[in-house]
């Protein structure tokens, strides 16, 4: 049997198992410990902010920052319908109520154009948002320039939702930097990897502050267990954190392969009539995952059926937050274009670890049947 070729999966090529040795050397098994410190250092400069807490998760990561902007029972939060549940969830989580907004076919992200229309309706309504959830799917910027002008203009905070999009920028700027606070994700099929876990970021110190002691049961700094606040048990592992700061030393190379990736796929496919995602103007994606729109939904699902019987994995966009059941009574500002792209999109397999013949294996697949 063939060698099975996966969307996105881990690449443990560096210091990975030294450091979690040095770790057990240490016996800082914890959620706490040196590796962290160094992990949330490292992570911070490489994208040039001030603070930042490491977490077990992004989704956690997205629940704390939502929390610390003040986002409460009965606000409304602004979304992008097309992205993965986790950017939604925790709006859910707070009490709050997500209003969903369709995406633009340039970066396949939130609309700034109904973003805006939506603020001005919401307002009308006596509903004005409290903040927005500024997804980068699948690495690739959103229009910051734009949105942040639409934000400021409505005095509406903003957490950027840089889960997928470690290693992307705007005018040279990190993605995940530009809010009032973002979040990274090191899920296994992230570009880099914890197994599991997430950072949220912040220039405003305070911010960072709050949720770290949420993340730690909001347990006071005293002797006598004191909680004057709802925490959480959201921390990171000192072990898992030994992972990321030996991924963070790889992700220079994991950039180069991804994108290579991205290029050998255009190239081996540009006679076919496919549209792929591409960063827009003064933006750089991380190319986590490649992207395309083949002409019509069967033919997308002709050529996933033939993949999945040559074991290759590869997976349809995400399914916009206002088709699923869970949110689809929302208020929903829409254009049409995440329905299309649910409808016509593939990711490819996209992971660092790509050999050519995977990839030229890929690609015979996919001309075979379309
Ligand atoms: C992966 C992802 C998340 C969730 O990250 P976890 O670390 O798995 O919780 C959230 N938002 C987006 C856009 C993602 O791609």
């Amino acid at each position: 049997m063939k060698e099975k070729i996966y969307l996105s999966p881990p690449d443990l090529r560096g210091n990975e198992q030294d450091l979690v040795q040095s770790v057990f050397q240490s016996n800082w098994i914890a959620p706490m410990g040196p590796m962290l410190d160094e992990f949330e250092l490292k992570l911070a400069n490489l994208v040039e902010v001030s603070n930042a807490v490491a977490l077990n998760s992004a989704t956690a990561a997205i629940h704390l920052g939502l929390q610390v902007l003040g986002v409460k029972k009965g606000d409304k939060v602004l979304c992008s319908s097309f992205t993965f549940v986790a950017s939604v969830n925790p709006v859910t989580y707070l009490g709050a109520i997500p209003v969903l907004i369709d995406a633009e076919v340039d970066t396949w992200n939130i609309c700034p154009v109904l973003l805006e229309q939506a603020i001005v309706e919401e307002t009308k309504k006596g509903e004005k948002p409290k903040a927005l959830v500024l997804v980068h799917g699948y690495g690739t910027p959103a229009k910051v320039d734009e949105i942040l002008a639409i934000t400021k203009k409505y005095n509406i905070l903003v957490l950027e939702d840089a889960a997928s999009a470690l290693g992307a920028s705007f005018k040279q700027q990190a993605v995940g930097t530009f809010g009032d606070v973002g979040v990274y994700s090191f899920n296994g099929n992230k570009i880099i990897t914890t197994s599991g876990g997430g950072m949220l970021v912040s220039n405003h110190q305070k911010y960072i502050q709050e949720a770290r002691y949420l993340s730690r049961q909001a347990k006071e700094n005293t002797p006598d267990y004191q909680h004057n606040q709802i925490g959480y048990n959201y921390g990171l592992s000192n072990v898992l954190a030994a992972i990321g700061v030996a991924q963070l030393e790889l992700l220079p190379e994991f950039l180069i392969a991804r994108k290579k990736n991205h290029q050998y796929y255009k190239k081996a496919l540009e006679k076919k009539e496919l549209v792929f995602l591409e960063p827009h103007v003064n933006t750089e994606s991380n190319y986590w995952l490649t992207c395309v729109l083949f002409p019509s939904n069967s033919l997308k699902e002709k050529v996933r059926l033939a993949l999945a019987s040559e074991h290759i994995e590869s997976r349809s966009l995400w399914k916009p937050m206002h088709q699923q059941t869970i949110y689809n009574e929302c208020s929903f500002y829409k254009n049409g274009v995440s329905d299309d792209l649910f409808e016509r999109g593939l990711c490819l397999p996209s992971g660092s670890l790509l050999t050519e013949d995977n990839l030229a294996r890929v690609c015979k697949v996919i001309l075979e049947n379309c």
